[in-house]
């Protein structure tokens, strides 16, 4: 009866997009894990702050062994944290820890969601915290969040208070608790309730834990084993959770996996409480939606008439069941479990659907030619492919014979991240209330696919990907970029120009577009500053690449830290930057080209700098911006001997937490002191360190850290260090960004000088921050200062101290 196309179709536009990632088809053990999903109708909801706060063993084991519809809500995107695999930092890490917990989710299998809070760096009070959020505009993303996706269960990961830590953390439980009790009244964000209905969540419980010296659980709360074995996966949930979490590699999270028992606690917040399970006293199976009786029977015969050998035999009932899903009245169930039951028949038959292009990027407003792929690849699947994005190809499949097609597609916007299209405050994206949730842009060039299965009509709704074959990695999928119709860069993000100077910037223009060939370019100076010349006129017509000089000079007047804007046609320029890893899909995004403007007056004598690479920082590429020579030092190099040709030697962050050869190196690096030279080493953190002792004399490293980037601070102006060869004063301590320091020195042994000492609000003075020994004839230096974001902002003061430390003292 499969074969006979039918005349009454009943046509439902059922979208299902795949990751980059996830072009394998189901295996048995993955269809019969979500045809006994099927028969679960129940949701819960994670709600904290930052990519990585979510407990990944519990998401697993909530989406994987109960089947209940599971989220993850992360508040932020985590640009304010530190980067242990490259130099990104910002916006750049932001976009990085996205795609680690979209990796992440692949493998729990929950769905992620964000809101447009940005990760501003630590705070320590949710007070703070909440003054750069906008509190009442991110509580209507949550409460919007909560209203569409209806979760049963809304569980935490921190408490409201202090025991949370960070601020963010703090902040995440009370945004959590208000939008549990907001999204239930229909008095509160009434602006919703056309597109989302009013949602009240059964209950609210923080998911307590022992971490970190703070033990938060008790045996009086809800208490439950998550430590299963699911045999269809091959896993336990602790495996799962591990390899889940490990891909949270930009934060070193590389877990280990866990076996056997497991328990999870649970304080009870608001709501019901429960007393046995998390969903105490509510149904989460068919019996939750009246006159569901066929189903309840159709699902059952599903599962029980399964053949892992041959999925296709239950295809005749999938489609009966799709329809008897269709006529429930419960929008939202009918809305999941028909996306579950299509998803269930194209994995049974065994169907490969495709779309790909043969290069990483296209324009705008172009044609993007795309190649189509289809193939159905169980036996006995009766086929028909009736249209693409609506031309008719009426095309019968056969068994395991591969169609192909090609189609022209035209995108007008660019793939710009949704979150970046305009310029975000200091604590919040601005965004479109159409992106509200969604982890990544969630329109993207997409083929639509109409599939006809015996009376039902299917769409499959493909992202265009850029499919290639690397030669170690093997055949590789990329998101398909579509890029503006021009672009530029630049050889400086910062230019540091001393009094009565100017400095030549070089831009490289490109044309990403077949037509147009002429552009003319203004170069907007900032205030102060004279840019010249002002209008650039560039023609491609025998080139797509142009370079072109211009100069900046700042004037009398010239303020901090302003950037020239190049505008095209009235719109801000972009450029263009890619960001690779192997663990996510390939980043292109396209900021503004923001060239900062500094003026810099500095006396500096050191003239060649070695730099040894840490964890990753941009402190090489500062240096050389105020004319200091610095070389790259391999493992090899080293060396006492070879070090000697240097003014100073500096070491990138966390250098003595990534390098297994640190300690060696110390070595060499103090006989280097010894003998007369300046070694200047940035912060590293007190776990996983490979030496005991980071310098000549011993201390060691709090996680204190002075977050407030306007923080006074105190130093002895008579310490040589704030008056050779550049003069001190408290103004080279303005125009700070994002933090003071971090992982400050504690215990510090009486031969370091400390001229230092600062505090955040409320707190008390700290004297960690700077640590100046003199050993044998040389100078070292320990320094938890962030210079590695004050240098590459372009801070003036910041050069003039980092200067001066790297200068030897008389
Ligand atoms: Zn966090």
């Amino acid at each position: 009866m499969l074969n006979k196309l039918l005349l009454s179709i009943s046509a439902i536009c059922i979208s299902v997009t795949y990751s980059w990632s996830q072009q394998r088809t189901w295996t048995s053990g993955d269809i019969k894990i979500q045809l006994e999903k099927l028969d679960v109708l129940g949701s819960v909801l994670y709600f904290a702050a930052h990519p990585d706060d979510e407990n990944t063993r519990l998401i697993a084991w909530l989406a994987q062994e109960k089947k209940y519809r599971t989220g993850y809500l992360s508040l932020t995107r985590g640009e304010g944290g530190q980067n242990l695999i490259g130099t990104h930092l910002g916006l750049d890490l932001g976009l990085i820890r996205t795609n680690e917990l979209l990796a992440a989710r692949n493998i729990d299998k929950g769905e992620q969601f964000f809101s447009s809070a940005v990760d501003f760096g630590f705070s320590k009070t949710h007070e703070e915290t909440f003054r750069f959020w906008d509190k009442q505009s991110i509580l209507a993303e949550a409460v919007y969040v909560i209203r569409k996706f209806r979760p049963d269960v809304i569980i935490t990961r921190f408490p409201p208070d202090p025991r949370g830590g960070h601020g963010h953390h703090q902040a995440s439980a009370i945004l959590a608790h208000e939008a549990f009790l907001a999204a239930a009244d229909s008095t509160r964000f009434p602006e919703q309730l056309h597109e989302v209905g009013t949602w009240q969540a059964t209950r609210l419980v923080w998911n307590t834990a022992n971490f970190g010296g703070m033990n938060n659980t008790s045996e009086s709360q809800l208490k439950i084993d998550i430590g299963a074995y699911n045999s269809l996966l091959g896993q336990s949930y602790g495996e799962i959770a591990a390899d889940s979490r490990s891909q949270h590699k930009s934060q070193g999270f590389g877990a280990a996996s866990t076996r056997g028992r497991s328990i999870e606690y649970f304080e009870h917040v608001a709501g019901g409480e429960a007393k046995t399970t998390l969903m105490d006293g509510l149904t989460t199976t068919w019996e939750r939606i009246p006159h569901s009786r066929n189903i309840q029977r159709l699902v059952q015969n599903i599962n029980t008439a399964f053949d892992a050998n041959h999925p296709e035999k239950i295809l005749a009932d999938l489609l009966l069941l799709k329809k008897e899903v269709h006529k429930i009245a419960d929008i939202y169930w009918k809305k999941q479990k028909l996306k579950e039951i299509v998803d269930l028949i194209l994995a049974c038959s065994g169907i490969w659907v495709d779309a790909v292009v043969a290069a990483p990027a296209y324009t705008a407003h172009q044609d993007i030619p795309v190649q189509l792929e289809v193939t159905v690849r169980n036996p006995d699947v009766p086929m028909i492919l009736n249209n693409i994005d609506g031309k008719p190809i009426q095309q019968q499949l056969q068994h395991n014979i591969l169609w192909r097609g090609q189609q022209n597609v035209k995108w007008d916007s660019t793939s710009q991240p949704y979150w970046l299209l305009s310029a975000p405050s200091l604590g919040k994206f601005h965004i479109d209330k159409h992106n509200i949730g969604y982890p990544l842009n969630p329109q993207k060039p997409h083929i639509t696919f109409t599939f006809q299965i015996g009376e039902e009509e299917i769409e499959v709704q493909r992202d265009i990907a850029y499919r290639f074959v690397d030669p170690v990695r093997g055949e590789v999928y990329q998101p398909l970029v579509v890029q503006p119709q021009l672009t530029v860069s630049s050889d400086q993000q910062t230019i540091l120009v001393a009094k009565r100077g100017s400095k030549e910037i070089q831009l490289t223009f490109q044309n990403n577009d077949f037509h147009t060939k002429r552009y003319t370019v203004n170069a907007l100076a900032p205030q102060g500053w004279e840019v010249l010349p002002e209008t650039i006129d560039l023609d491609f017509t025998s080139t797509n690449t142009i370079e072109y000089i211009i100069k900046a000079t700042p004037l009398e007047t010239a303020p901090d830290n302003a950037p020239i804007l190049l505008k095209w046609e009235n719109d801000t320029l972009r450029s263009r930057r890619t960001i690779d890893y192997t663990h996510i899909p390939s980043i292109t995004w396209f900021p503004t080209l923001d060239i900062r403007c500094q003026r810099l007056d500095i006396n500096n004598i050191v003239q060649k700098v070695g730099y040894i690479n840490g964890a990753g920082d941009l402190i090489p590429q500062s240096l050389a911006n105020v004319g200091i020579e610095v070389s790259l030092l391999n493992e090899k190099q080293i060396e006492a001997d070879y070090l000697k040709q240097f003014d100073a030697v500096v070491v990138g962050i966390r250098y003595f937490n990534v390098n297994e050869k640190s300690k060696a190196s110390l070595a060499q690096l103090l006989k280097y002191v010894e003998q007369g030279g300046v070694v200047l080493v940035q912060y590293n953190v007190n776990s996983r360190l490979q030496a005991e002792n980071l310098g000549p004399y011993p201390f060691r490293l709090s996680r204190d850290r002075v977050t407030e980037e306007d923080a006074k601070v105190d130093f002895d102006p008579n310490d040589p260090v704030f008056n050779y060869p550049n003069k001190i004063t408290s103004a080279d301590f303005d125009g700070w960004v994002q933090e003071r320091g971090l992982y400050f020195a504690n215990e510090i042994d009486k031969s370091y000088r400390t001229p230092i000492r600062m505090h955040d609000t409320n707190e008390s003075s700290k004297t960690g921050s700077l640590l100046i020994g003199k050993y044998g004839k040389g100078k070292f230096v320990y320094t938890s200062l962030s210079f590695f974001r004050q240098l590459p902002a372009g801070v003036p003061g910041a050069y003039r101290l980092f200067v001066n430390l790297l200068t030897k003292e008389k």
